[in-house]
């Protein structure tokens, strides 16, 4: 079937997304800011992690995701939050933690700045055995840029898993989406800690937004027999 996004959407069963709905209706929370990963949450439970360049929309998509604007801060300054907030729904479905890591690719951010961002990202990425994935956020209007692909070496170097998620797809049309949809399936293709699907959302329709719902709620562990 044709979506909203002008593609086939990745075929998810209704027990799926409506375990993605239960877990997204319960209300969400924020953790914790952390600065350093001695402050990081015990990794004792599934968790899943957002990136992406500064200004991508991961705030945006991410209050989408839990439904309440304002819990994952938007940020007109960019480059001002060098903290990596967790989130974790109010106790009862299942325990998990969303982290929300800095944007990065700022262009004036000063390069201390920078090399405290791969750091301390670095060093959650190679210490978090209980992290399922990373969503790699990507403007669907520019597509994968040079500082995308150093972050996806790096998570190839981590052996970390990640699944590239274009945003805004309502800035483009369904023939342009589609054309940078396949331009990042074919780069990814070679890129070994890569997911082969390309998940397209846009925050402000609601497009792919049960879908990534879905996508969490799986790597969550929320039962779907529970769920339908
Ligand atoms: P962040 O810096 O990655 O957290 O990005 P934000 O969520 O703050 O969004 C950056 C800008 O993009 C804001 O002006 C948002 O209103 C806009 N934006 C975010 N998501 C969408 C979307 O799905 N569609 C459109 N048209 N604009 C969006």
């Amino acid at each position: 079937m044709t979506g909203p996004t002008g593609d086939e959407e990745a075929a998810f069963s209704a027990a799926e997304l409506a375990a993605g709905d239960r877990l997204f209706l319960r209300p969400w929370r924020f953790v914790k800011g952390v600065i350093g990963i001695e402050h990081l949450p015990p990794g004792d439970r599934p968790e899943v992690a957002f990136a992406g360049r500064s200004n991508v929309g991961k705030s945006s998509l991410i209050n989408a995701l839990v439904r309440k604007h304002g819990l994952a801060r938007t940020s007109n300054t960019p480059g001002r939050t060098q903290e990596l907030n967790v989130f974790e729904p109010e106790p009862g479905l299942v325990d998990c933690y969303l982290f929300d890591l800095p944007g990065y690719g700022f262009a004036k951010a000063p390069k201390a700045k920078v090399d405290q961002w791969t750091d301390l990202v670095k060093d959650y990425l190679r210490g978090r055995p209980t992290l399922s994935r990373v969503f790699l956020l990507i403007d669907s209007r520019h597509g994968l840029k040079d500082i995308d692909r150093d972050i996806m070496g790096m998570l190839d170097a981590s052996a970390v898993t990640y699944q590239i998620v274009l945003t805004k797809g309502d800035k483009l049309n369904a023939y342009k989406l589609q054309a940078v949809k396949t331009a990042t399936t074919q780069v990814i293709a070679k890129h070994p800690a890569a997911f082969p699907d390309v998940l397209v959302t846009s925050a402000e329709k609601g497009h792919g937004v049960p879908e990534l719902r879905a996508t969490v709620a799986q790597l969550a562990g929320v039962d779907l027999a529970a769920a339908t």
